[in-house]
């Protein structure tokens, strides 16, 4: 595997168990840290997104994937997590340079990736239906939980290897056959992985990888009537245009869309804990994220005080590339991403929000291609402001205060998004009211951007539908029959 960063990696795309040479039409690479040209992805066709589909659908028909005994799949998947794990240094440093997060948490990253594998291995394994006896003397309801067909897994840029850990191994557990399409800027850690799938001994023609854009090679995997369920992570615009393309095929789709997250500070809260539980939210993955706690709802009896605190914190944080040891936040995506959230903090300031902190690109000495954009503090940001209500992906921490729990509550719900929130108090009663009341798939109390392999992902509203791991992230993977058995002489329903 190639990790250097002065050899530019090259890619064909990976279909039936093999690389395919690189494509004279490429998707260049460059990354965020400086500019410099890292990988060149071969730049998929609808035609070729179609060879692929075609190649997981006979893997699904004719192969021994979906027939094989969960046992099998559950140790060819044990084996992708150890090779997953044998790389991890390698695939962390491939997705810090692609994407610009630090390495320190593409590590993290990784570690996940495994865990998730490892999990999903245990679930091939449990794969199991149900069978009714009690529905009188002569009639058996067996109820299969089959694969579900092919996948199509499309993936956005900013955690691309977890993201897909999201997707594939549960896909390949149930005994579905894959198509991916990762994102054109973040597609060498999903090939690498791909190249392993057949180390572990899966056999070719179950995961396929077309590198490419989404209009040319996504849109395919939406329209194809050979896909039968489509797990998708990206934008909620994306997401909307994936429903209008696959409605002819009436597919299955998992939807994990766009958020809004909310940290909510109580006057009762750890100061400590919040305040590290606001700094993470907002800047894990530089804000490219999610689940990204952009807003701070705080109560107003703190307010002060507890910004003063986070801003102290926030004005010491390092930005710089991912590759170095002491960097705390990494650069952005690319340019066009930066001024999309330059212009986010021009707009807030613009609706009234005061600047606290950052606001302005950063310039690093050495890093003339860099894509630096610091953390920014937006105080006194109120519902009305675009910042409030839409995603920002990037490292801006718009501050609201409030007076009650019931007005925090309605402030974090006042959004199209729910995707997650994160409480924090030391009150149990405030805690489960605020569970209860908050509209969003994920609630966090005490902690944020928290999680496991067995605890399900995904959103309500604009969010999205469907859940990512544990066992309802597998079951999407997988298809309810129903089975009747009569035994018996059959009573005439038509006399003679
Ligand atoms: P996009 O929606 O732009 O892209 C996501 C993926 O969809 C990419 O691979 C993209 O291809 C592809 N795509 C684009 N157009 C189409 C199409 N017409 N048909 C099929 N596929 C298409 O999102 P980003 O990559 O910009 O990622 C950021 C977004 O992802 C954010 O909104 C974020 O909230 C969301 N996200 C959601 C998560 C969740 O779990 N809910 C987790 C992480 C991110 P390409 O860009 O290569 O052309």
């Amino acid at each position: 595997m190639a990790t250097t960063t002065t050899v530019v990696r090259q890619y064909g795309h990976f279909i039936n168990g093999e690389e395919l040479p690189p494509s004279s039409d490429r998707i260049a690479r460059h990354r965020p840290s400086d500019g410099t040209l890292v990988a060149e992805f071969s730049a998929g066709t609808p035609e070729l997104a179609q060879e692929a589909v075609q190649a997981a659908r006979t893997a699904f028909e004719d192969g021994p994937w979906p027939h094989m005994s969960g046992v099998e799949r559950a140790r060819a998947l044990q084996r992708l997590a150890g090779l997953i794990a044998e790389n991890k240094e390698d695939l962390a440093r491939l997705d810090a340079e692609e994407v610009g997060t630090p390495l320190r948490q593409a590590r993290g990253d990784l570690e996940t990736t495994v865990a998730l594998t490892e999990y999903a291995a245990g679930l091939a394994m449990s794969l199991h239906g149900e069978v009714h006896s009690n529905l009188g003397p002569d009639l058996t309801g067996i109820i299969m939980r089959e694969p579900a067909g092919v996948a199509g897994l499309i993936t956005p840029w900013n955690f691309p290897v977890m993201l897909l850990a999201q997707k594939l191994p549960f896909a390949l557990a149930a005994g579905c056959t894959v198509v991916v399409k990762p994102s054109e800027f973040t597609s060498s850690t999903t090939l690498e992985v791909a190249k392993l799938t057949r180390s572990a001994g899966i056999p070719e023609g179950v995961v396929n990888v077309v590198t490419g854009t989404g209009p040319n090679v996504g849109q395919v995997l939406a329209e194809s009537p050979d896909v039968d369920v489509l797990s998708f992570t990206g934008s909620t615009a994306t997401g909307q245009r994936i429903i209008e393309t696959s409605k002819h095929t009436i597919k299955r789709l998992s939807l994990e869309l766009g958020g809004k997250a909310s940290n909510i500070v109580f006057d009762d809260a750890d100061m400590d804990d919040a305040l590290d539980g606001v700094l993470f939210g907002l800047l894990f993955n530089q804000g490219e994220c999610c689940v990204s706690g952009s807003r701070l709802l705080v109560h107003e009896n703190i307010a002060d005080e507890f910004l003063k605190l986070v801003r102290a914190r926030i004005e010491k944080l390092r930005v710089g590339p991912p590759l170095e040891a002491l960097t705390d936040v990494g650069p952005l995506i690319h340019d066009s991403h930066l001024a999309k959230v330059s212009d986010y903090v021009q707009t807030a300031l613009a609706e009234g929000a005061e600047l606290v902190t950052g606001g302005q690109r950063l310039q690093l000495d050495g890093y003339d291609g860099g894509v630096y954009f610091p953390p920014t503090i937006l105080d006194r940001v109120v519902p009305e402001a675009t910042v409030f209500r839409e995603e920002i992906f990037g490292p801006v921490l718009s501050v609201t205060r409030f007076r009650d729990e019931e007005e925090a509550a309605w402030l974090a719900n006042d959004v199209e998004f729910g995707l997650a929130n994160s409480v924090w108090t030391k009150n149990i009663d405030t805690a489960m009211r605020m569970s209860r009341a908050l509209r969003s798939g994920t609630v966090w109390i005490n902690t944020t951007i928290d999680g496991a392999p067995q605890l399900p992902g995904g959103g309500v509203k604009t969010s999205g539908y469907g859940r990512e791991m544990g066992q309802a992230g597998f079951e999407e993977f997988t298809e309810i029959k129903t089975v009747q058995i009569r035994t018996g002489a059959r009573t005439p329903f038509f006399g003679n």
